[in-house]
């Protein structure tokens, strides 16, 4: 296994209902080590650039809208499979089908509104971290971040 980094993003549904320490004590508490953090409201032009991939999308508008509702906390994760990793503490897309014990299906409210984001490969990840941070504005030796 190689270590990675992803990012993560908590929606404003889980912000909104007083989520955050819970979502990333979850994170830590499986071995994904936060190398940078912030509250952020996202502009409508930011959150249809971050989603670009589904514009096509019939939820797309409604998405955009959800995303831009209330501030989001972004961060950079770190660890071994990373990715999958968060993914798996995340759980599926619909929280109806999330697994027990997952982000979603503790916090999600429904398809839409659930509650989280994460990366979903090496080069999605690369790109969404560069979205939202500089390189000097995340933790770690300098090589890492090459
Ligand atoms: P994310 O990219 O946010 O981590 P994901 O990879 O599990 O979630 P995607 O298929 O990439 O799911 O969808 C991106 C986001 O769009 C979902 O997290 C959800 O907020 C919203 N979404 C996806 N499918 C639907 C749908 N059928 N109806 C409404 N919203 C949806
Ligand atoms: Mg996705």
């Amino acid at each position: 296994m190689a270590v990675e980094r992803t990012l993560s993003i908590i929606k404003p549904d889980a912000v909104e209902k007083g989520a955050i320490g819970s979502i990333l004590a979850t994170f830590e508490a499986a071995g994904l080590r936060p190398l940078a953090i912030k509250m952020v409201r996202l502009t409508e032009l930011q959150a249809r650039g971050f989603y670009a991939v589904h514009k096509e999308r019939p939820f797309f508008a409604s998405l955009v809208q959800f995303m831009t509702s209330g501030p989001v906390v972004v961060s950079v994760l770190e660890g071994e499979a990373a990715i999958a990793r968060h993914r798996e503490l995340m759980g599926a897309t619909d929280p109806t089908k999330a697994a027990p014990g997952t982000v979603r299906a503790q916090w999600a409210t429904d398809i839409e509104r659930n509650a989280v984001h994460g990366s979903d490969a090496p080069e999605t990840a690369r790109v969404e971290i560069s979205y939202f941070f500089d390189a000097t504005q995340i933790q770690g030796p300098v090589e890492a971040l090459a």
